[in-house]
């Protein structure tokens, strides 16, 4: 049994000490809290619990402690991927849930499995996700300031479950002044892709996470039988062709875990059970 997560971007330039720390620190607790999880979940039960706990930190930018949008207004997206059904569910630019990444779990088992916004917000809704509000203070400082929350936060979650069986999830606040409407890549297959050989999870630029259909393509590639690494290598040298900026967590189905990134650095954990990492 492996995890691998992901708190997105640290830039050092502009996020102080203290808050790599607490970033890092939170990961340590969530690793430990969700591999405990995962000794009697599924990986698909197991990605979802994760990104919640990401969720409800609001240093992260997902769910509490998301950035706000350019009209003022909190827009969220997120998704599940599993592994051995290939099922893919999502919501994109919902308002007012604590959890979006509850809502996509919900969606599931839905024929209609991504949703956008008013539908998205109606189906959370009746299906009795009160409304809730995401902001922090903080974010509207940074909102007030014209400048976006230092060092983007998206989450995100690979895990292999005792079975054998991978799935990823991932959940973000958006880049943080966007047009209303704009799409991020987090709830399409470029930000979170899985199937039985490999799960990715990325954060970043979405236009350029869609431009380089990352996390399909490293999927694709580890499906045709390129070793991780080199799958995560080869797409961000065709990332780099047009100067794309993001970071992704992938784990193939030998538990064998991998992340990279373009510039600044992802921050991100992994824990085997026995071997508990935290980097930026
Ligand atoms: N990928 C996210 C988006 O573009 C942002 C991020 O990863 O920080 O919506």
């Amino acid at each position: 049994m492996k995890l691998i997560i992901h708190g997105g971007f640290f830039s050092e330039s502009s996020t102080s000490a203290e808050t790599k720390l607490a970033k890092q620190d939170a990961l340590r607790r969530i690793l430990y809290e969700t591999y405990s999880f995962l000794q009697h979940h599924s990986a698909l039960e197991t990605v979802i619990h994760a990104v919640e706990l990401l969720e409800n930190d609001a240093l992260f930018n997902a769910g509490t402690g998301s950035q706000i949008q350019s009209d003022g207004k909190i827009r969220m997206s997120a998704s599940i991927m599993d592994g051995v059904s290939k099922k893919f569910s999502g919501v994109i630019n919902i308002e007012e849930v604590k959890n979006p990444i509850r809502v996509a779990e919900k969606l599931f088992s839905a024929e209609d499995r991504v949703l956008g916004g008013e539908g998205s917000i109606v189906f959370a809704r009746k299906n009795k996700f009160d409304k809730y509000s995401t902001e922090i203070p903080q974010r509207r400082i940074e909102y007030e300031q014209k400048r976006a929350a230092a060092g983007m936060g998206t989450v995100g979650c690979v895990a292999l479950d005792a079975q054998g069986h991978l799935a990823a999830a991932t959940s973000t606040g958006g880049k943080g002044f966007e047009i209303p409407g704009r799409i991020s890549d987090s709830a399409t297959v470029a930000g979170n892709y899985c199937n039985e050989f490999c799960g990715v999870s990325c954060t970043g630029v979405g236009e350029d996470i869609v431009s380089g259909a990352l996390a399909a393509k490293i999927v694709t590639r580890v499906t045709d039988g390129m070793q991780l690494e080199s799958a995560v290598q080869k797409t961000f040298e065709e990332l780099s062709r047009f100067d794309g900026f993001a970071g992704v967590i992938a784990m193939d189905a030998n538990g064998r875990m991998y992340h990279f990134n373009s510039h600044p650095k992802i921050v991100f954990g992994s824990y085997d059970g026995d071997e508990l990492n935290v980097f930026d």
